[in-house]
Parts: C-alpha cells; structure tokens; sequence
C-alpha cells in the first residue's frame, strides 16, 4: 500500500508541474505552442489513467484505467509529432499529415477502448508479489502491438525530422534541437525499460512532466537568451565607443574592440594606472564622473591627436550594492574639431559684424557730414529770404533733407537691432504724455497735409508706467509717421487704453487708425519684413525703405509684445501695439483733451547770451559755418578752429564757456584734443559737446564715458543745439 501512496503522490506533483508549464505555455508565442500545450493535456490524462490503475480495486477499473493510458500515450505521440514537425519547420508536412494520423490514432483509440469487449488488446492480471498489495498489470495481445507500431512509428519519424535538423542546422540552434532530441529519448527509453521489465506501475509518466518542462525551457529560454547574449557581445564589440569592465577587486574583466585596438589593452593586466582609465579615475577622485583625455597616434605616417571623453560609471546590485564598475570612452575627434570651426566661423562672423558697423558708421558719418552742410545752410536761408519763392524751395530742401536723414537713422536703427544691441532701458513715464509729445510731433506735417490728427486716452489708464518710453515713442512714430505718408484725406486718431493682465501689470494697448489708401489683404503677411515695400507701384511716389514697420516689429518682441494691422483697401488701416508694462501708480490719467495745435512758424530762438563765448572746432569750413550761423541768434561770442591744434591753441590762453567739438579730424581728432584740452588747465571744467556724423549705436555712451558733456549728432537740429546748450551753459550768463 505504502508504494501506491508514494507512486501517487509524486504522480500528482507531476500534474501540477504541467499545469504550471501548460500555463505558461499560453504566454509563448509560436505555432508550435498549441501542440506542445495539447500533448502535455494528454500527459495529465495518462498520470490520471496511471493513478487510477494505482487505485483500482477490481479488474473492471483497472481495465478502464488502462485504456484511459494507452488512449492518452497515442494523443500524446499524435500532438508531440506535430509539435516536432512545427517545431523544425516541416509545418507543410504536418497539414498534410495531421488528417491520416489523426484518423488513425481515433481508430486506434476505439479499438483500445473495444478491450472491454473483445480483450484483444490485453488481459489483466494481478501481481500480489509485494505483501499486502494488489496490482493489476497487463499481458498484450495481438492488436496491442500494433497500437506499439503506431505510436513508435509516429515517434521515430518525429526523431527522423530532428535529427535531419541536427545535421543541417549549427550553433545554438543545432543544440536547441538537441535537447529535444534527448527529451524524446528520454521518454521513449524510460517507456521502453516500463516494459520490458513489467514493472509494478509506469514510472515514466513522472518523466513527461521533466520532459516538458525541459521543452519549455528549450523553447522560452534557451533560444532567446542565448541569442541574446551573443547578439548584446557582438553588439558591445562593434560599438564606435570603448567600454571597459572592472570587476569589485578592480580586476580588469572586459575590454571590448575599441578599447583592445585604441588604446592597446590587454584585459588581465590592465588597471586602473594605465591610460585612459587613470586620467579619468584622478577626475572622478576630484567628484567629476567624466574626463577628457587627448591622445597623439600616428596615421599612415602623419602624427595627429585624437580627443576622447571618458565616463565613469559604478556597477550595482539590486540592493544597490556596487559590484563593479565600467569605463565608456567615447572617440570626440570630430566634434572638437567641428567646435573648433565653429568657434572660428563665430570669430569670422564677429569680425564681419564689426565690419559692417564700422561701414555703416563710415558710411553715416560721410553722409550726415554734407547733409549738415546742406540742412544747417538751408535752415540759414530760410531765416534769412523773404521772396516767398526761395522760402518755398528752400523748404522743399529741408523736407527731402529730412527723409534722407530718416533713411539714414533707420538703416542704423535696424543693425543696431540685427546686432542685438537695442536694449531695453526701463523708468517711469507717463503714458499719456508720449502720446500728447507724439501729436505735438506730427501737428505740423498733418496740418500741411489738410488731415486732422485725434488722440484718444482711457481715463482709467494708470498715469505712472514702468518701461522703455523712449523706444515706445520710437515705435509710434514710425507707425503715425506712415499713417500721415498714406493718408490723402480725412486724418489719423492714436488711441491708448489697456488690458489688466496681473496686480501690478497691465498690456498697453496702443493703436494708431487712418483714413488712408489701405493694404491689400495679401500684402498684410509680408508688411514687417525687413525691406520690403508693399503695393510697390502705387506707393513709387511716397518716400521709404520699408524698413519702418520691421524695425517696430522687431522692438515689440523685444520687449515681449506684438504688433497687429487691420486694413480695408481704399478705407484705411488700424495698427494695434498691445505692450506689457508694469504699473507704478494706479492713479488714474483722467480726462484729457485734445492737445492745441501749434502754428507753423519759422524757429525761433529759446535763449540769448551775449556774455557766453563758445569754441566751434570742425575741419569742415561749411560745418563751421553753419553752426555758427544757427547760433548767430543766440548773441554768443563764437570763435571757432578748424584743426585739434588751433583748438589747443587757443584754449591755452582763452577760457570758453562751452566747446562744440567734431570727432573726425585729420592730425587730432576729437579725442586727443578733448584730452589735451582737459589736461592744460584753462579749460578743465569747460563743458564739451562731442558734435560729430557718428550715429552709430552706443557712441553717446562711449563719448560720455570719455568726459564729453554733452553728444549731439550731424546734422544739426537747432533745438536739439539749443537745448544742449541752455543745460550746460552757466546759467547766469543765459537770457530767456
Ligand atoms: P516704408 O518706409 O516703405 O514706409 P514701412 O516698413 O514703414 O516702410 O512700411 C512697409 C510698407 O507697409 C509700406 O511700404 C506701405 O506700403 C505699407 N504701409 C505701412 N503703413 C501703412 C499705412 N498706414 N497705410 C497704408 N500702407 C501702409
């Protein structure tokens, strides 16, 4: 009794390994899964048929049991069969297959199940040969032995197909096939000594659960893996990067080709003190995780040096225990030399962007030097002529003369901008008073153009901003400015209000309307680009470079705002600036109203002071003669030179109360004779204004850092003049 208990229980361990291994079976992918999964259902079948034998108490159930067995072993051959023709990629042979041996093992089936009638498959007796035990064992008849010819040669054609795989495949997979090979054997040997010793009970079924299993691991784990690892090695092998492995004891464990061919590793010997490992472990000592180590190789006879960058990292266990550690030595050749063009390309670019303003401060400086001639003598005549004839052209000069100024001051605004070198400088204003200054400034040319100009303010807007007025005004005045260029009839309103946008910061809203010629729908995309003109033919007429609204563009991003136009062709055009500021005070602008229109009339002077002497130095005669004629009015004592010398000279022995000096001068420029000047004493404390054609940006700041009080460029504004003067000349010499 005690043997059947044993023999049960390690029966029923062996089901439960197959159900753990059919089950997960289900995971696998695989054509061959499905027939795997099949003949070890069977397997269960025939362990169960073995403990019902084991069980059976009487020869009609251990007749039953038996058929049970014999029935599952030909299921069991049937499915391993075409699991091995799947399995060796015979899936062709198998569909032809599986109807005939289907048919066969059912007919076989049947007949085993028929011994009930007929006995003829086998008889059973009892061995009583272990005391106290029964069990029923089997003698064959004749159709037994052919249900054995079945299945065994269903079970060598199986190993017939292995086989021939064995021989035609290599590698991991000739030994994948192997191992099923010698599972088959297993069972089939095991079954074989079942019967030629006719022991008690089949042991072998336990084997089928071994058998199995070693399947599966063959199928999931074996093949994969395998494969794995020796793709990973190869893969590792081809890397364009080094890596080096060191185990816990900093024995040097791997090196891969790279590592082998740069840097000549031999794997056991190599340490920590041989290159490029030590440069990178005395980085790594000082906390970095990588290092950059340079190294001279000879190439096909030339001595070139080759850039690396070694990285550190440490190896670790689950529980984060460290366990070694691996180098990756990545090949920088390339992108140090691709840094070092760049880097020189920048330099390039550098140098050819320090040409371009110094061109362009050349190329302003030569032309604002003859505008001032022609403005400064045109401002002349027009205050001397009376014939209204003279007064007309000569305002006509004036008038060309302001554009091509406003040319040249936008070409300077734009590079200054494409330069990155307009900041923003923000203080406080007041918002409403940049637009009353923008009417002021425009009144006149709408007034000659018979066009009325409104301002319109929110009351509720905040009355003290924190921005950059300065280039808010820059902006305005080139969108009204293009507002009076096209418009013919009716006027312009500018209108400001705003939108809350947090506590303290509002959007200002600024939008400049007109009753102008408008702008096609098409031509609206492409109004901000830089040069560009739209509507070419029918704006020939009307003055610009198309740079105006590119400039305004770009300083509304600077300053993280944006630039909208609505236009109806024909019926005008509205500009929106929507601009974030901060609020200083909330105290509201109240009603305003529309600022008086002031007359047009001839300049006339701010101030006079007779007692004041002024040096003019220019080596330009007509320069000198203009800014002497626009100050005539003003009853000064005007001297002037024409050289950084003469000007020495003469404050040698004369003390000024201001000096206008020009920058561009041959022998002395400027400069030298401003700091001559200041050192001989006489006119230390004078006050200087740096007068000069140089517009380029950021010259005011260098002039002022110099010691010049003062910076005014050419040509002159006779306002500008004057009230440059009126702040730096001692005031009780000055008669308002
Ligand atoms: P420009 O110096 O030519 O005026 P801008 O950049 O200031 O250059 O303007 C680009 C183009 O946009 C102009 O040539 C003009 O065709 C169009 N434009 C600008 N403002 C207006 C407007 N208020 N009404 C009609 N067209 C305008």
């Amino acid at each position: 009794m005690h043997i059947k208990i044993i023999y049960i229980a390690v029966y029923l361990i062996a089901i439960l390994s197959l159900i753990f291994i059919i089950r997960s079976l289900y995971i696998t992918p695989g054509k061959y899964a499905r027939s795997l999964r099949m003949a070890m259902t069977f397997a269960i079948l025939a362990i169960i048929g073995n403990i019902f034998i084991a069980l059976s108490n009487n020869e009609q159930t251990a007749v039953l049991s038996y058929c049970i067995y014999f029935a599952s072993i030909d299921w069991i051959i049937f499915y391993l069969f075409g699991f091995v023709l799947s399995y060796t990629e015979h899936e062709n042979i198998k569909q032809k297959l599986k109807p005939p041996v289907a048919v066969i093992m059912l007919c076989d089936t049947v007949s085993i199940f028929l011994n009930f009638a007929f006995g003829h498959h086998f008889y059973i007796y009892r061995n009583e040969t272990v005391p106290g035990t029964v069990f029923f064992q089997t003698g064959f008849r004749t159709a037994y032995y052919f249900h054995l010819a079945v299945d065994y040669v269903l079970i060598l054609a199986a190993l017939c197909f292995i086989i021939v795989r064995i021989i035609r495949s290599y590698s991991l997979y000739r030994i994948k096939y192997i191992l099923i090979l010698s599972v088959l054997l297993l069972v089939v040997g095991l079954n074989l000594i079942y019967m030629t010793l006719s022991l008690l009970l089949d042991a072998s079924v336990i084997f089928y659960a071994v058998a199995g299993g070693l399947i599966c691991f063959s199928i999931k784990t074996f093949v994969p893996r395998n494969l794995m690892t020796s793709s990973i090695a190869h893969a590792v092998d081809d890397m364009t990067e080094g890596l080096i492995i060191f185990d816990i004891s900093d024995n040097c464990i791997y090196a891969n080709s790279f590592a082998i061919k740069n840097f000549d590793i031999n794997v056991p010997t190599y340490n920590y003190d041989c290159e490029p490992v030590a440069s990178a472990m005395k980085e790594i000592s000082a906390g970095r995780s990588e290092a950059d180590y340079i190294k001279a190789v000879s190439e096909a006879g030339n001595s070139i040096i080759k850039y690396y960058k070694v990285k550190y990292n440490r190896l670790i266990d689950r529980h984060e225990r460290p366990i070694g550690c691996y180098f990756l030595i990545e090949d920088t050749t390339e992108s140090v030399f691709y840094m070092n063009e760049i880097q020189e390309a920048r330099v390039a670019a550098d140098k050819a962007n320090i040409a371009k303003s110094t061109f362009l401060a050349n190329m302003s400086h030569e032309i604002r030097t003859p505008l001032n001639s022609i403005l400064g003598m045109n401002e002349l005549i027009l205050r001397l002529a009376d014939d209204s004839i003279v007064r007309e052209y000569s305002q006509n000069i004036s008038e060309a003369g302001e554009v091509l100024l406003g040319l040249i001051n936008d070409v300077l605004d734009f590079s200054k901008i494409e330069a990155g070198k307009t900041e923003i400088v923000p203080a406080e204003y007041n918002p409403y008073k940049l637009l009353r200054d923008c009417y002021y400034f425009f009144d006149q040319a709408v007034q000659k153009k018979d066009l009325y100009l409104n301002i319109k303010c929110d009351e509720e807007l905040p009355s003290k901003l924190y921005g950059d007025s300065a280039l808010i005004s820059r902006m305005l005045t080139n969108i009204v400015s293009n507002a009076v260029k096209y418009t013919m009839t009716g006027g312009i309103t500018m209108e400001m209000t705003f939108d809350e946008t947090g506590n303290d910061t509002i959007d200002l809203i600024i939008r400049v309307s007109d009753t102008g010629i408008g702008i096609k729908a098409e031509d609206i995309d492409h109004l901000f680009d830089s040069f560009k003109r739209v509507d070419e033919q029918r704006n020939a007429s009307i003055q610009g470079t198309g740079l105006g609204l590119a400039i305004t563009k770009e300083l509304a991003v600077l300053m993280n705002g944006d630039i909208l136009v609505t236009s109806v062709p024909g019926e005008g055009s509205t500009f929106t600036m929507i601009l974030p500021q901060k609020i200083l005070s909330r105290t509201p602008v109240g009603p305003v109203t529309k600022p008086r229109s002031s007359e047009i009339k001839p300049h006339k002077e701010s101030f006079t002071a007779p007692d004041a002497s002024v040096l003019i130095v220019d080596d330009v005669r007509v320069n000198l003669l203009v800014a002497a004629g626009l100050l005539k009015p003003t009853k000064m004592n005007i001297d002037i030179a024409m050289s950084g010398d003469e000007a020495i000279e003469k404050c040698s022995h004369t003390k000024y109360d201001l000096i206008l000096l020009d920058h561009r001068m041959p022998v002395k420029d400027g400069i030298e004779t401003f700091n001559i000047i200041s050192a001989q004493g006489m006119n230390t404390d004078t006050p200087v204004i740096m007068l000069t054609a140089n517009a380029i940006s950021g010259m005011e700041e260098e002039y002022l850092k110099l010691g010049f009080k003062g910076y005014l460029t050419k040509p002159i504004r006779i306002a500008d003049l004057e009230s440059a003067l009126l702040n730096l000349l001692p005031a009780d010499k000055v008669i308002r």
